[in-house]
């Protein structure tokens, strides 16, 4: 006998779920994470100014309404602190941390077939076994960490964003150099741009920022707690997991040139990422990609006094939207101040870290703190870096393409091993809970099928792995996404193979495909 029915692996959203959802079902299941604490993503991005850029009244669970009835958001987009407390309070009331290790990082997984079942071994040597394992890893967890050269030398404090030490870093009077700008990079820029004594940011590539709009929510929250339920029945309708008008037309049906300033400038000003639903085919039309495009760097030029800091900051290279928008709270503003300076990382690439600062063309640059917000190996990393085998296959010589899944819960050859939010799933291009959700119930109603049925192996057809890839990576040629360098396409990790990591035909249209599946005995998936 295995010493577990379903080992989890993460206690961010989707582990937490996960477990309360297996142990109301009867299993024996149980989490290994990590960290220390609870909370995953909102564990670990401490960073001044992190917060979410999905409304927190939808960025949270559904599953339960008392929760959702006693919770009270104070912001429109919570901050950290916040939606830590928040995961921190779903694990005492649901009890979940008594099933939990900490502390812990499963480094291989290795399948039996004579037992179906999977032995996990940790970073200390210690073995688990259990019939099922859900990957519920992150798809941003794994940092990028480039090696810079001379990152030893500094005389300084560096900080990565990924992993902010505990307790208020005081920048008052420092100066300061942050390297990155997608969305952990402005949103920690716009933070400490009031007290820094000078700011220097290290650009690679200018990002499409919208505003949030960001604002106390008591008396909306009251009222959307009359009809909740309406609203997260939407969200699961929708295309990116909340609810953003997804009934507009496509660019050219309806909107004539006014109706299209007025659509974008409605949606800028309402502030958010609902902004690149302005048009249906905003994605995929170039057309439609342009108007919108041009809109926010118009927006751009009229916030930035500097028209040469304001064509530096301005993204020309890719579409909008290819790449992950990010929301701001005053980021172009503070290019206005005489402190704040932004180097383009093209023209005087980083050289390396010095003693002193950073060498960037041939200039020293003198700092008292290094900020390094440079990204993660979104989708795949994490995942990747465990040491996943079924006799003599292993998971990362089987992607060493780019990810094959079977809907982006399950991978051929892998039996029994689930992945939440993974790759070729919609995860990264939506609401993540709303994502997480539609996952685990998934997940959670196949094991209890299997159960029902006195089944103990489940595992994806390769005709139906191939069939999904081909529709995902068909679906991604439809939009403009392969234009942007972006993680989306794994593009910001040197050596990763360049593929549609998410699947863009939304979150609606892939819980109807799911259920669908589930209906049919699990149509794509062979049950032993
Ligand atoms: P995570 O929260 O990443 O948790 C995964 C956990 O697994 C981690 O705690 C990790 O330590 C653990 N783990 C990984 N590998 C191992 C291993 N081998 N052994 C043991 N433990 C392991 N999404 C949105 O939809 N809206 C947002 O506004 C938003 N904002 C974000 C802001 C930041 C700064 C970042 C980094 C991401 C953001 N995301 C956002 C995406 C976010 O990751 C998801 O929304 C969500 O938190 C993911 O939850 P999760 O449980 O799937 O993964």
């Amino acid at each position: 006998m295995p010493d577990r029915d379903v080992l989890i692996i993460g206690a961010g959203f989707s582990g937490l779920y996960q477990l309360h959802k297996l142990r109301g079902l009867g299993f024996d299941a149980h989490i290994v994470e990590a960290g220390p604490q609870v909370g995953g993503t909102w564990y670990w991005n401490r960073y001044p100014g992190a917060r979410c850029d999905i409304e927190s009244i939808g960025y949270s669970y559904s599953f339960d309404p008392e929760l959702q009835q006693e919770w009270n958001w104070t912001e429109r987009y919570a901050a950290q602190p916040e939606i830590l407390a928040y995961l921190e309070h779903v694990a005492d009331r649901l009890d979940l941390r008594k099933d939990i290790s900490f502390d812990t990082r499963v480094e291989s997984l290795e399948f039996d077939d004579a037992e179906d079942t999977w032995t996990a071994t940790t970073d200390s040597g210690e073995t688990i076994t259990a019939h099922y394992v859900v990957a519920a890893t992150g798809c941003l967890s794994k940092p990028l960490t480039p090696s810079f050269d001379g990152i030893d030398d500094f005389a300084g404090d560096i900080y990565w964003t990924w992993d902010w030490p505990k307790g208020d870093v005081d920048f008052t009077g420092k100066r300061v150099a942050v390297v990155g700008t997608g969305s952990s990079g402005i949103q920690t820029i716009t933070a400490i741009a009031p007290t820094v004594g000078s700011l220097t940011v290290f650009q690679r590539t200018p990002t499409y920022a919208v505003p949030a709009q960001n604002r106390l929510i008591a008396e909306e929250l009251a009222e959307l707690k009359t009809h909740y339920e309406d609203f997260r029945a939407e969200s699961r309708l929708s295309v990116g997991g909340i609810p953003c008008g997804d009934e507009l037309p496509p660019f050219f049906e309806d909107l004539d040139e006014g109706g299209i300033g007025k659509e974008l400038q409605l949606r800028y000003d309402d502030g958010g990422l609902c902004f690149q639903q302005s048009f249906r085919d905003l994605l995929q039309s170039q057309e439609a990609n342009d108007h919108a495009a041009e809109y926010v760097r118009d927006r751009i030029k009229e916030k930035v006094n500097d028209p040469a800091v304001a064509e530096k900051l301005t993204p020309r290279s890719y579409p909008i939207a290819a790449k992950r928008m990010c929301v701001d709270t005053g980021y172009y503003e503070v290019y206005n101040q005489p402190n704040v300076s932004l180097i383009d990382v093209n023209e005087q690439p980083i050289e390396r870290i010095t003693e002193r600062g950073i060498l960037a063309g041939d200039t020293e640059h003198e700092f008292d703190v290094i900020i390094l917000a440079t990204g993660f190996d979104a989708m795949t990393g994490a995942l990747q870096a465990i040491d996943i085998r079924h006799g003599s296959q292993t998971l990362r010589d089987k992607w060493s393409d780019g990810p094959r899944t079977y809907l982006g819960l399950m991978s051929a050859g892998f039996p029994n091993l689930f992945t939440v939010t993974g790759p070729q799933s919609p995860s990264v291009l939506s609401n993540m809970v709303t994502s997480i959700e539609v996952h685990v119930e998934w997940i959670s109603a196949a094991l209890e099928y299997l159960r029902e049925h006195g089944l103990t192996r489940i595992e994806p057809d390769v005709a139906a792995e191939d069939n999904w890839v081909n529709t995902t990576n068909d679906a991604a040629d439809l939009t403009l996404l392969g234009q942007a360098p972006s993680w989306y396409m794994g593009a910001n990790v040197p050596g990763k193979p360049r593929a549609a990591l998410p699947f863009v035909g939304g979150v609606g249209t892939y819980q109807q495909i799911l259920d669908g599946i589930a209906v049919t005995g699990y149509h794509g998936f062979e049950l032993v």
